[in-house]
């Protein structure tokens, strides 16, 4: 069956783009590895960002204003007001399809000051905001009539004279190949943090699938060393402890029970001066006991039910253990004024996508927004693209595909992919974190090159077709090579320091370097 928009991914930028692709009369699928009430999105905490000013003085020149200085001039300040500006009617939106913000006493939309932001904007949901957003929309899309299919792990896109003609999938449940043909395809598969392994607040989803697989198509993909390190993750597991514990007068403090920096600064400088603390011999904690039990009760529980699960600290009356760790891809696939990428009719939208509003730092409260403003535009543009494109059929990706799959059943077991893909993740938080430089960075690379050189010896164990997990992980962990080996990249040559990306070896920012780093494969 021939679809007009497949969106491979049901995150919240997927059912956003799903919702509003649908209503402008779009034939619509949405395929994904897991299901759709599951994703980094139904994990966010914080909330989301719009000038509502119902708590003080904010406007939406204020909010663009935060958003371009956080950018550290890498954003475009087109996208970037767009942005801004689709804000209050994002949540009057939202609101109308029943998402449950928090209110003040006097039953306004309570917001709350993130990091980096000038006023108290980002709008919550106690603290399951990204929760009630996710599920609210699955509820709409359902509502829509909106085809899902679920455990579809995307493989390929199949792409001819730079053109995009559908996407490969295993089936997860019987590990056969399934070949989805569409006049537009809409990347919203999210980010990469989980190359670091074991340092990150993101699931093992986060590998940065749909960009690999643009890359291979022959997409352009974008400023991908910019990865964010979130200062708060709970030391043992990373799992996040949201800003908004900071934004509601938590403090940050050393053993010695000093503070060392304003919490409020933006993430990057946050981050650093965390990592600085704990590279001298300290230890860092939370502390929000002071804002007592019934305040932690009402706005952030899920803070606290973490904190007591994961860390077996009760924040009401101890410190809470973190560390920096990553947690948000400002790099993703490069995408145009109307989010579509260099493929035609290839569009990506969300945290997969970069569409040039987060530059090199993105603002706690804005990715959210991102995905509601920009997945509504995306849907709309990919529906008028497919109603006026000529669609002609290329199955040629089929065969590789399975050709591919085969191969990977017959492959030598010689080395364990599961040790490598853990000591990938600290090579990558040592060497490409928070603090690096080139020496360094060259090293990791030779390491992630001989990696790619020696995968197919890392063959899997379980020769089953059904919910084979040992093969699609393998799969995940080949995308993490190809991805990982442009982060670096862009790191070595961007040879200054500029929000997310810190170099020891050039400290400051050079404007010479105020431009995107842009990665393309040639395709043969
Ligand atoms: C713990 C946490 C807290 C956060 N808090 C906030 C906050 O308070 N405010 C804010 O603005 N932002 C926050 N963020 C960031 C924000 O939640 C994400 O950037 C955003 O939700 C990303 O949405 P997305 O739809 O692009 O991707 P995701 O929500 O990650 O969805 C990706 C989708 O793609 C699918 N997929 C991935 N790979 C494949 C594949 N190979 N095949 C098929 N399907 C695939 C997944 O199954 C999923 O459905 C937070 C993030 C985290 C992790």
């Amino acid at each position: 069956m021939l679809y007009d928009i497949l969106i491979i991914g049901s995150g919240g930028a997927g059912l956003s783009a799903a919702l509003h692709a649908s209503k402008s009369g779009a034939k619509v699928v949405v395929v994904s590895e897991g299901y759709p009430t599951r994703s980094q999105t139904c994990m966010a905490q914080g909330g989301i960002n719009a000038a509502l000013a119902n708590m003080d003085s904010d406007s939406t020149i204020s909010h663009i204003e935060d958003t371009i200085a956080s950018s550290k001039r890498l954003g475009s300040s087109k996208m970037i007001t767009k942005l801004c500006k689709g804000a209050i009617e994002s949540i009057d939106w939202l609101e109308s399809i029943g998402v449950p913000f928090s209110r003040t006493k006097d039953n306004k939309i309570a917001q709350r000051r993130l990091g980096g932001a000038s006023h108290q904007r980002a709008c919550y949901s106690q603290d399951y905001t990204g929760l009630k957003i996710l599920h609210t929309l699955y509820d709409q899309s359902l509502k829509e009539g909106i085809k899902f299919l679920n455990e579809r792990f995307l493989l390929n896109l199949s792409v001819a004279d730079n053109s995009v003609k559908g996407a490969t999938f295993l089936n997860i449940r019987d590990s056969s190949i399934e070949y989805i043909e569409a006049k537009s395809v809409i990347m919203a598969t999210g980010g990469y943090s989980a190359i670091y392994y074991g340092f990150t607040t993101n699931t093992n989803q986060s590998t940065g699938d749909g960009i690999a697989s643009a890359l291979r198509a022959g997409a352009k993909i974008s400023n991908m060393e910019f990865m964010q390190f979130h200062p708060t993750g709970l030391k043992n597991s990373g799992i996040l402890i949201s800003e908004s514990a900071r934004g509601a007068g938590g403090y940050l403090v050393n053993q010695k029970g000093e503070r060392f920096i304003d919490e409020l600064k933006p993430r990057d400088e946050v981050s650093r001066a965390i990592y600085a603390q704990i590279e001298d011999g300290n230890e860092v904690f939370l502390d929000i006991r002071h804002l007592g039990e019934e305040f932690i009760n009402e706005n952030i529980p899920q803070e606290r039910r973490l904190a007591i699960t994961y860390e077996s600290v009760d924040p009401v009356s101890e410190l809470i253990p973190i560390a920096p760790v990553a947690h948000y891809s400002m790099g993703g696939i490069s995408v145009d004024d109307n989010l579509m990428s260099s493929i035609d009719g290839l569009f990506a939208v969300g945290e997969s996508s970069n569409a040039r509003v987060h530059g090199a730092n993105r603002l706690g409260g804005n990715s959210l927004l991102e995905i509601i403003v920009f997945g509504s535009l995306c849907g709309k543009n990919a529906a008028k693209f497919a109603k006026d494109v000529e669609y002609k059929a290329n199955t040629k990706q089929l065969q590789k595909d399975q050709d591919f799959i085969d191969n990977i059943f017959n492959m030598p077991k010689e080395i364990d992919f599961y040790q490598k893909r853990e000591l990938l993740g600290s090579l990558f938080y040592k060497n490409a974190g928070i603090i690096r430089e080139d020496k360094r960075l060259k090293l990791l690379l030779e390491d992630l090159k001989q990696m790619q050189k020696n995968l197919p010896l890392m063959g899997i164990v379980d020769g089953g077709k059904t919910y084979n997990t040992n093969l699609i992980e393998f799969i995940k962990f080949g995308n993490v090579l190809e991805i990982g080996e442009i982060i670096l990249l862009h790191a070595i040559d961007r040879q200054e320091s500029r929000g997310a990306h810190y170099r020891e070896d050039f400290p400051l920012l050079d404007e010479k370097f105020s431009h995107d780093s842009i990665f393309e494969k040639v395709v043969k």
